[in-house]
């Protein structure tokens, strides 16, 4: 069964995955604070998004400085959630903050164990795909095992909005991307896309076919 979750392009407060976690207009600091930020993200192009990451066995102090490095990024950037592939670490850990009121959590060596039969299709960005946002269907609801940053195991049963972060952030450390997960004509729209520097939304294709104003470009992604 498929059905659009509460998290599209059109609702206001809502952003895209990994872009434009704060629903309110970013100040010129935090635009500043933003680039700095992307300026570290590995973009489209770069083989090592294509990569496959290696298991975490070390839970050292520089493995939590480096999560709270990426926590930092992900939250000048805007966004919700990041992978360490996008920084151009082949290491199986990722950071996720589902909404600004979320506790911003790093995840190591995470393992999809359930997924519901439950579809949802919602816009997603990425950090490492600026300007490019693609429809993708993906499970409602996970189970994620894995371990915190001290290596405890930890077991995260994610719904809607936190579900689609860590299946796109998981996605990241198997060298896949949301273009992989959508249909042909976006991905092909979104690749010319990138290819020619522009930028492609579903809303695009929408305001084609029938007419539609187009929708405001959301920032990040
Ligand atoms: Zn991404």
């Amino acid at each position: 069964m498929s059905e659009h979750s509460d998290i599209e392009l059109d609702e206001p407060h809502e952003g895209p995955v990994e872009g434009d976690a704060t629903p309110d207009e970013p100040t010129e600091e935090e635009l500043r604070r933003r680039d700095a930020a992307l300026a570290e993200v590995v973009v489209y192009g770069d083989p090592v998004l294509r990569s496959k990451a290696s298991e975490v066995r070390e839970f050292s102090q520089a493995l939590r400085e480096e999560a709270d490095h990426m926590v930092a990024i992900m939250r000048d950037a805007m966004g919700v959630g990041l992978a360490a592939t996008q920084l151009g670490v082949l290491r199986r850990m990722l950071v996720f903050q589902a909404g600004p009121d979320a506790t911003p959590t790093a995840l190591l060596n995470p393992v999809i164990e359930w997924s519901s039969a439950d579809l949802a299709t919602a816009a997603e960005g990425c950090l490492s795909l600026p300007r490019v946002i693609v429809d993708v269907e993906r499970p409602l609801h996970v189970r994620v095992s894995g371990a915190d940053i001290a290596g405890e195991p930890i077991l995260i049963e994610a719904s809607g909005l936190e579900a689609r972060v860590l299946q796109h952030e998981i996605d990241h450390l198997d060298g896949v991307l949301i273009l992989d997960r959508t249909e042909r004509d976006q991905r092909k729209a979104a690749l010319r896309a990138l290819r020619e520097g522009t930028s492609f939304t579903p809303f695009d294709e929408e305001a084609e076919d029938d007419d539609a104003e187009p929708e405001p470009a959301h920032e990040g992604g």
